[in-house]
C-alpha cells in the first residue's frame, strides 16, 4: 500500500546541450519552449570546461534572465531546469539546477520526477552525517552519488541511482561529462536530439525545435547515457522494464506538438476526443474545448461526432495556469480571470464541452456555470480521460485522495456538483488505444491516477520486465 502523501511534486522540464559554443542561449530557448512544464523558477548551469557557472532564479524563464546575463555564461555545456513546485516549497534554495562542488569537481542536476524514497534516503545520509541544505528530493541524489568521497563517474551515479526509487529523469553535468538517466519504468519522457555536431536533451521534443535540432531517441527506462567530447556511450543501470510513460503528458501537461515516447501529443489527443465521441455521443448542436489542453480532443470529438467545432470560450494568454494558486478561493478567482465564453456564439445553444481532465472540479463547475449564464441551454461535460481517484506518487501534481473529486463521488453526483446537464469520461481502454496505437513497439503509459494501479511501489517492487529486444 502507498502512503497517501502530499510531498514535493515536481512535474518540471529539464534541458541539457553538449558541446555548442552557445550553450547558455540553447538553454534559455530549451526552458522557453518548456515553460509550461513549471512556472515557479528557473535556472542554467554551464561549463567552459574547468568551472560551473550558475544562474537561476524565482518566476518565469523570461523574468530570471535578461540579455546581460548570457556575457556571464559563457560555456559550450550547459544544463537548465523550469521548475513547478506544490505550496510550501517555493523557496530560492529548491531553484534547480541544483550545484554541488568539493575541492576536485563540481556537479550540477536538474531532475523531472519524483523519489519516492527520498525521505528514508534523506534520514540515512542525515545520519551518516550529510547536511542536506534544501528540501528537494533532487539534493538526496547528490548527496548519494558523492558519498564515500568516491568521483563523480558513471560508476558512483549508477550506485546512486539504484538506491532511489521512483519515476525520475535527470541530467547532470560535471566540468567535462554530461550523463542523462530515465528511470527503469520510463515514466517521465526524456529525448536526445542532434544540432550539428552538438547533443541535446530535453523532457519534451518540443525544445528541439524551438532551437532548430532532430530528435535522435528516446533515453531508455534504466539507461544512463554519457555525453563528452569522446562522444557518447550507454550503459544500463536496470533491467529494463516495460515503459510505463505517464498518461497525463498526453492528456495534459506536454505540449501539442511534441512527441513523447514519439507518439505526437496532438494527434493522442484527437484520438481521445474520437474515441471520446464514439463512446459517450451527446444531443447538442456544437462541440466546444477549454483553451488550451482540451481544444485537441474537442477537434476529435468534432470529426468523429460530425457536430461542428466552435470556439465557445477564449483564454486570456497573461493569467497563469490556475491550479497553482494555493487556495480554493484564489483557484474559483483564478479560472473566471483565464477563461471567458463567447456569448453570441454558446447563447441558446446545446454545448458539448470537452475538458482534459477533472482533478478537483473546480474549473468544470467553473465553465459550466459561466457558460450557462452567457445562455447556454444545455452543457454536456465530455472528459477527455478517465476519472481521476488516485494520488500520483510519480511527480504529477494531483493532489491528495481528499481532494479529488472523482474519488469521493459518483458521476451522477460530479453532474450535480459542477452544474452538468450530462458527465461522461474516455474509458481507460479508451485511452490506451488513444495512446498506445502501435502494440507491437514496447510502449506502455502509467494511468496509476485512473486505476490505482501503480507500476513501481514505494518498496522499489516492479512489474515484470520486459522480455523483448
Ligand atoms: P480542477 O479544476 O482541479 O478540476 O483541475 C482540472 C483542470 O486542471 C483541467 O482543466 C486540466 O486542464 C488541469 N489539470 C489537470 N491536471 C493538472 C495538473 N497536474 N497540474 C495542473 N493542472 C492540471
Amino acid at each position: 500500500m502507498l502512503a497517501e502523501m502530499k510531498g514535493i511534486n515536481e512535474e518540471c522540464g529539464v534541458f541539457g546541450v553538449w558541446g555548442h559554443e552557445k550553450g547558455a542561449e540553447l538553454t534559455y530557448y530549451g526552458l522557453h519552449a518548456m515553460q509550461h512544464r513549471g512556472q515557479e523558477g528557473a535556472g542554467v548551469v554551464v561549463s567552459d570546461g574547468d568551472n560551473l557557472k550558475t544562474h537561476k532564479g524565482l518566476g518565469l524563464v523570461n523574468d530570471v534572465f535578461k540579455r546581460a546575463d548570457f556575457s556571464k555564461l559563457s560555456g559550450a555545456t550547459a544544463v537548465g531546469h523550469v521548475r513547478y513546485s506544490t505550496q510550501g516549497d517555493r523557496a530560492f534554495e529548491n531553484v534547480q539546477p541544483l550545484v554541488f562542488r568539493s575541492q576536485t569537481e563540481g556537479m550540477a542536476l536538474a531532475h523531472n520526477g519524483n523519489i519516492m524514497n527520498a525521505e528514508k534516503m534523506r534520514g540515512e545520509l542525515e545520519g551518516q552525517g550529510s547536511i542536506l541544505q534544501t528540501s528537494s528530493d533532487t539534493e538526496v541524489l547528490a548527496h548519494l552519488i558523492k558519498r564515500r568521497g568516491m568521483e563523480i563517474s558513471e560508476t558512483s551515479i549508477t550506485e546512486a541511482i539504484n538506491k532511489i526509487i521512483g519515476a525520475y529523469a535527470f541530467v547532470i553535468l560535471t566540468e567535462d561529462k554530461m550523463y542523462a538517466a530515465l528511470d527503469p519504468s520510463g515514466i517521465r519522457p526524456l529525448s536526445i536530439g542532434r544540432l550539428g555536431d552538438a547533443y541535446v536533451v530535453a523532457s519534451e521534443t518540443c525544445a528541439f525545435d524551438q532551437i532548430g535540432a532532430t530528435f535522435e531517441r528516446e533515453v531508455l527506462p534504466g539507461e544512463l547515457v554519457t555525453i563528452s567530447d569522446e562522444g557518447v556511450s550507454s550503459t544500463r543501470f536496470a533491467m529494463r522494464g516495460r515503459r510505463k510513460m505517464c498518461a497525463m503528458e498526453y492528456v495534459y501537461l506536454s505540449r501539442p506538438d511534441s512527441d513523447v515516447n514519439e507518439v505526437n501529443v496532438h494527434a493522442s489527443r484527437k484520438r481521445m476526443g474520437k474515441e471520446l465521441a464514439k463512446e459517450s455521443p451527446a444531443d447538442a448542436d456544437m462541440v466546444i474545448g477549454v483553451p488550451d489542453s482540451s481544444i485537441s480532443s474537442a477537434i476529435g470529438y468534432a470529426e468523429a461526432s460530425g457536430l461542428p467545432y466552435e470556439m465557445g470560450i477564449i483564454k486570456n494568454r497573461y493569467v497563469g495556469r490556475t491550479f497553482i494558486q494555493p487556495s480554493q478561493e484564489l483557484r474559483e478567482q483564478g479560472v473566471k480571470l483565464k477563461l471567458a465564453p463567447v456569448r453570441g456564439i454558446v447563447a441558446g445553444k446545446r454545448i458539448v464541452m470537452i475538458d482534459d481532465s477533472i482533478v478537483r472540479g473546480t474549473t468544470s463547475r467553473r465553465i459550466v456555470q459561466m457558460l450557462k449564464q452567457a445562455g447556454a441551454v444545455e452543457v454536456h461535460v465530455r472528459i477527455a480521460s478517465p476519472s481521476i481517484q488516485h494520488p500520483c506518487y510519480y511527480g504529477i501534481d494531483m493532489s491528495t485522495r481528499d481532494e479529488l473529486i472523482a474519488a469521493n463521488n459518483s458521476i451522477e453526483e460530479i453532474g450535480e456538483v459542477i452544474g452538468a446537464d450530462s458527465v461522461a469520461y474516455l474509458s481507460e481502454a479508451g485511452l490506451e488505444e488513444a495512446i498506445v496505437r502501435d502494440k507491437t513497439i514496447h510502449q506502455g503509459i502509467c494511468m496509476a491516477c485512473m486505476t490505482g494501479h501503480y507500476p513501481v511501489k514505494e518498496n522499489g517492487e516492479q512489474e515484470a520486465a520486459y522480455k523483448g529486444c
